[in-house]
């Protein structure tokens, strides 16, 4: 497998500089040079398999040799724990359920992927892989649960104190062992400032070998593409077309749905939902891209005002918007649409559905209305109780806190308080060598 960056579409990298890199030089974003297809006998008897052997067959397809069959078996094995079950609303409606990982969202999938695939790549190093991530709060969690207790690999997570969560926080703080957290005295921002200062550093380089866990890593959008797979074989066999409804904020998700759509999958359309921040709607709408800075929302994790997978779905359609508009529609909803479509949800199917969700519902009824004898699938990116307060707000009632989240109430809470000076930061960094 060679993966070429969308900046220069002819030199190529190997898939373990892609992975160890995450970003070219050029500043583009790391695509496969082949999409395979993969055999019409697999397509269409997915239920003889299981969710891994599936992650197995697109992995191996993809990879095409990159690692040899028994190390990406297990590779697969230590990533893909947890089900991607399909809870039908109806036969019209279908949620698929991308919330059974540790940290309760969909990013439990490219974060194991990534920590299992770094660590077999990282095998004959002699010196430890440091993986610094700057986080707003979410990516953190499901990084840090990933990479925790990953041979050869520490983790440093960076984030802004007292802009996360209480139960965030203890994501990121509470697991220990080659996990470790600073609490920086300052915004997001001020994190990822620190994070880009340390790349470019020679001496922390050369003390150190640094990587990140960055959202656009080739090897974080792959896994996403299983799970299209495992959601298709669990809805009946019907004619009916099948369209998939992802609520978006980077667009990584619903690029791995595009990617899974080229490796054969009959996926007959892709709805992109999208909150307020809705640069990809519009351009869909217009063929012009705009991006502009973030407004936040009550779907937060979507707060992106300038997606950074729209260049992968760019190259995609080699940037012919009549393509790619003829296959993706664009919807965006505001706050109070977001409430009503979490209330609609529950009192129509009895179903408590998240914030980001929400609006993947609004956006799939909305298409429905045009595709009558279609039907859908919504991607539930989190659990509800992620967006406690939100949700239990519309509903008027309390909604329940899986075990895994609840526990960490009690946990105690371990970060280094530092200042946003890129001299402690350095100084930190420099004590671990
Ligand atoms: C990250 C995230 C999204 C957005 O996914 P993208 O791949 O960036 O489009 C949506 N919902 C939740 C809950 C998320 O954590």
């Amino acid at each position: 497998m060679r993966l070429y960056s969308t900046k220069s579409p002819n030199k190529f990298v190997d898939l373990k500089e892609a992975v160890f890199k995450g970003l070219p030089a050029d500043n583009g974003l790391f695509m496969p040079e082949h999409i395979p297809t993969l055999p019409k006998y697999f397509i269409k008897n997915l239920k003889k398999y299981s969710f891994q052997e599936i992650a197995y067959k697109v992995t191996k397809t993809l990879l095409n040799g990159a690692i040899p069959n028994k190390d990406l078996k297990k590779i697969i094995e230590q990533s893909i724990t947890f089900p991607a079950p399909v809870v039908s609303l109806d036969n019209q409606y279908h949620i698929l359920e991308l919330f059974h990982g540790p940290s309760l969202a969909f990013k439990d999938f490219g974060a194991r992927f990534m920590a299992q695939l770094m660590s077999y790549f990282n095998k004959g190093e002699d010196r430890k892989l440091t993986i610094l991530v700057a986080t707003s709060g979410d990516t953190g969690g499901a990084v840090a649960a990933g990479f925790y207790k990953t041979p050869g690999i520490e983790v440093i997570i960076l984030y802004p104190s007292g802009k996360v969560s209480n139960l965030q926080e203890k994501q990121l703080t509470t697991l220990g062992h080659n996990i470790s957290a600073l609490e920086v005295n300052g915004t997001f921002d001020d994190c990822q400032a620190l994070v880009k200062k340390a790349f470019l550093d020679k001496e922390c380089q050369s003390h150190l070998r640094l990587s990140s866990a960055n959202s656009i890593n080739i090897s974080r959008l792959i896994p996403q593409s299983f799970y299209y797979f495992e959601a298709f074989k669990q809805l009946e066999k019907s004619r009916k077309k099948t369209a998939f409804c992802v609520p978006s904020g980077n667009f990584g998700n619903i690029t791995a749905g595009l990617l899974a759509q080229k490796m054969g999958l009959p996926i007959s359309h892709f709805i992109a939902a999208t909150n307020a921040n809705d640069v990809v709607p519009e351009y869909l709408a217009s063929g012009t891209y705009t991006p502009r800075p973030s407004v936040p929302t009550i779907s937060n994790a979507m707060d992106v005002g300038n997606p950074s997978n729209f260049a992968r779905m760019l190259d995609l359609y080699q940037s012919e918007w009549g393509v790619m508009k003829d296959n993706i529609s664009g919807y965006a909803y505001d706050d109070a649409q977001t409430r009503v479509g979490v209330k609609e949800v529950y009192d129509k199917y009895n179903y408590v559905i998240d914030t980001h969700g929400a609006v993947g519902y609004l956006a799939l009824k909305e298409y429905l209305q045009k595709n009558k004898t279609h039907r859908g699938v919504i991607l539930e990116t989190a659990h509800p109780s992620k967006f406690i307060d939100e949700v239990e707000k519309v509903l008027n009632k309390q909604i329940e806190i899986p075990e895994r989240l609840a526990i960490l109430a009690n946990k105690k809470k371990v970060a280094k308080f530092i200042e946003p000076s890129f001299d402690d930061f350095k100084a930190h960094l420099l004590s671990l060598d």
